[in-house]
């Protein structure tokens, strides 16, 4: 990936890239990095900066949005502490889990977005939320256990559930003399959905969303 930087008289920096993967303009709004133009490898940067104007007004509402939530953060939560935080912490936890449950992980990213807790590749990388920082260890687990059963059912059918199921028993009976798993212990057990795990860790996250 290349780059240069454009100053946009309403949106001050911007940061123009090229890459090689990209296959339209696109617009990305961070609250500490600013605005980031990624455009295809043979699209000049005019054309992403003339994309960009036609926007303007979207993207000025975008930053100013994305930048109070993050100046929503606890004291000493930035983003920037957090990504380190999560660069020290989230890929071995990940390698961890994949050894003891027998996944073979490739590439491990930490990413910062607002639209999900992982994602994981056809090639089987697997992206991270850095606001998994901001969770407890056991809906941590929960989100890294998710993206490793990918790695053998790349959709969320039934063969999914069923082993994302399977791999959080055996998770919490691992962990059963920890406090943090206890806590959640209860409510799934009072639980009558179909995957009392998954249904009770998923409803727990929504108290928590990425910022
Ligand atoms: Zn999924």
């Amino acid at each position: 990936m290349s780059g240069k930087v454009h100053i946009d008289p309403v949106l001050g920096e911007v940061q123009l890239r090229k890459s090689a993967r990209a296959r339209r303009v696109s617009i990305r709004v961070h609250p500490v990095r600013g605005i980031v133009v990624t455009v295809p490898y043979y699209v000049p940067y005019a054309l992403g900066v003339r994309f960009l104007e036609s926007r303007r007004e979207w993207a000025a509402a975008a930053l100013e949005r994305a930048r109070t939530r993050n100046a929503e953060l606890p004291e000493g939560e930035s983003v920037d502490t957090l990504r380190a935080q999560a660069k020290a912490a989230l890929p071995p936890r990940l390698r961890a889990l994949a050894d003891r449950y027998g996944f073979a992980v490739g590439r491990v990213t930490i990413k910062h977005n607002t639209s999900n807790w992982g994602s994981c590749s056809s090639k089987g990388n697997i992206n991270l939320n850095l606001n998994l920082m901001r969770v407890p260890v056991p809906l941590q687990d929960y989100i890294l256990l998710h993206e490793l059963t990918h790695l053998r059912h790349p959709n969320h059918g039934p063969k999914f559930h069923a082993e994302l199921e399977r791999l959080l028993t055996d998770h919490f009976a691992e962990n059963a003399a920890d406090e943090a798993f206890q806590a959640f212990l209860p409510a799934i057990h009072a639980s009558r959905a179909r995957y009392p795990f998954s249904y009770t860790l998923e409803r727990a996250l929504k108290a928590y969303r990425p910022v």
